[in-house]
């Protein structure tokens, strides 16, 4: 499909907010000394793929924050990336001195990009230090550490974010404009799903359960779960799931396909998938007058959709410079973020809820 570039990037961020009113629930804040600064400093805590591959060469094109230092365990990681973006050795950190960040006025922003299990820890530790935060998706190991996070933000009266880039994402946010404003009349049905086969090292963090948390649910399934919540714009109240294991010797203590229903308020029900086993990666919605669909739904680039069949004609953006540009801006004007740390939590609360199921067999409730 060829796209079109009616609409610049400034333009979706300065609209990002259409259609996320359901989802907008900003708890009040204390007002904090807000950051007089042009643009705010992020220090990326754990250099790995999607720091490297992904956040990194965001922040050569955000415009309300850049990257001003790292937190890294490896020195030649830290020596590369000095050199690479520029960072002045004041400015990296590696695990063992990572508190002394909290004297660093260089760096308002501390983005946890480690393994799931690392993500409570290191959320606490930098609110701690005074700075504000964004923490990878999935938030944390359940929803139980969710709350934990949240508590500690709102304690050290700092703001706390979830990488929920999809929501700075033109077609994504398109179908939350659709669906949560009834566009094509009511959401009838949802059918989601994402995954990819997974064939890297057998031994990674993410293959184990202590780590990640989980497997292809926990990974990519956060995706599919967003993407109901995002469209119907209510929070789904039960879930059945079921699950399939084809590489039982990879996936050992992981999940590989996961599939299940929500059940959102007015009975409506949305099926959903996650895999790391299958290459997915779509949303495809019906309503009462019309259908619409993402597909690719959830990657980095190449996202595309339609409405009734007829091409959506949105930009690609890097989604990574607008999700942290979003967020720079909300420490400068002291305002929750549409991603907030509750947004990780509800998301959690389904996925604990979709473990329960497998092991009951049964409908769980949410929450
Ligand atoms: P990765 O394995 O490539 O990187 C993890 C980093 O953590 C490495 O640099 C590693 O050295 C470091 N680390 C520090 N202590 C560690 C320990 N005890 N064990 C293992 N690693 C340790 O992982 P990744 O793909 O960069 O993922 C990191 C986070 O980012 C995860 O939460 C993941 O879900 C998330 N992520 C998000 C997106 C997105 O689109 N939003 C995409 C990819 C990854």
């Amino acid at each position: 499909m060829k796209l079109s570039n009616k609409f610049s990037r400034r333009d979706f961020i300065r609209t990002g907010s259409i259609g996320l009113g359901a989802l907008a629930m900003a708890p009040a804040l204390k007002s904090f000394a807000r950051p007089k600064k042009k643009k705010l400093g992020i220090a990326l805590v754990g250099l790995g793929s999607y720091s490297t591959g992904q956040l990194g060469p965001a922040l050569r094109h955000t415009k309300e924050c850049y990257l001003a230092g790292i937190v890294t365990g490896t020195p030649s990681k830290a020596v590369a990336w000095s050199k690479k973006y520029n960072i002045p050795k004041k400015n990296i950190y590696n695990y063992q001195n990572f508190d002394e960040i909290a004297k660093n006025p260089d760096i308002d922003i501390i983005y946890v990009v480690l393994p799931v299990f690392m993500h409570k820890e290191y959320t606490i530790k930098a609110a701690q230090a005074g700075k504000h935060v964004i923490c990878e998706k999935p938030m944390a190991l359940n929803a139980g550490e969710c709350e934990e996070m949240i508590a500690a933000c709102k304690k050290a009266n700092r703001l706390l974010s979830i990488g929920y880039r999809l929501h700075f994402e033109p077609h994504n946010m398109e179908v939350m404009r659709l669906g949560q404003k009834h566009i094509l009349g009511n959401i009838k049905h949802i059918d989601t799903g994402n995954g990819f086969t997974y064939n890297g090292d057998p031994n990674a963090w993410r293959l184990k359960k202590a780590l990640a948390g989980g497997g292809g649910l926990m990974d990519m399934g956060v995706y599919c779960i967003q993407g109901a919540r995002y469209t119907i714009g209510e929070e789904p109240v039960a879930v059945k799931a079921t699950q399939e294991k084809l590489r039982p010797d990879f996936f050992k203590e992981v999940d590989e396909t996961v599939f299940w229903e929500l059940e959102f308020p007015n009975k409506l029900v949305t099926t959903g998938k996650s895999s790391y086993n299958n290459d997915w990666s779509y949303l495809k919605a019906e309503a009462e007058n019309g259908n619409f669909e993402l597909g690719p739904a959830y990657g980095y680039n190449a996202i595309d959709g339609s409405i009734n069949g007829s091409p959506m004609k949105f930009p690609q953006i890097i989604q990574q410079a607008a999700q942290m540009d979003d967020f720079a801006k909300c420490v400068t004007l002291n305002k929750q973020s549409r991603v907030a740390g509750e947004e990780g939590l509800k998301d959690m609360k389904v996925v604990d809820a979709i473990y329960r199921s497998l092991e009951s067999g049964k409908w769980e409730r949410i929450g």
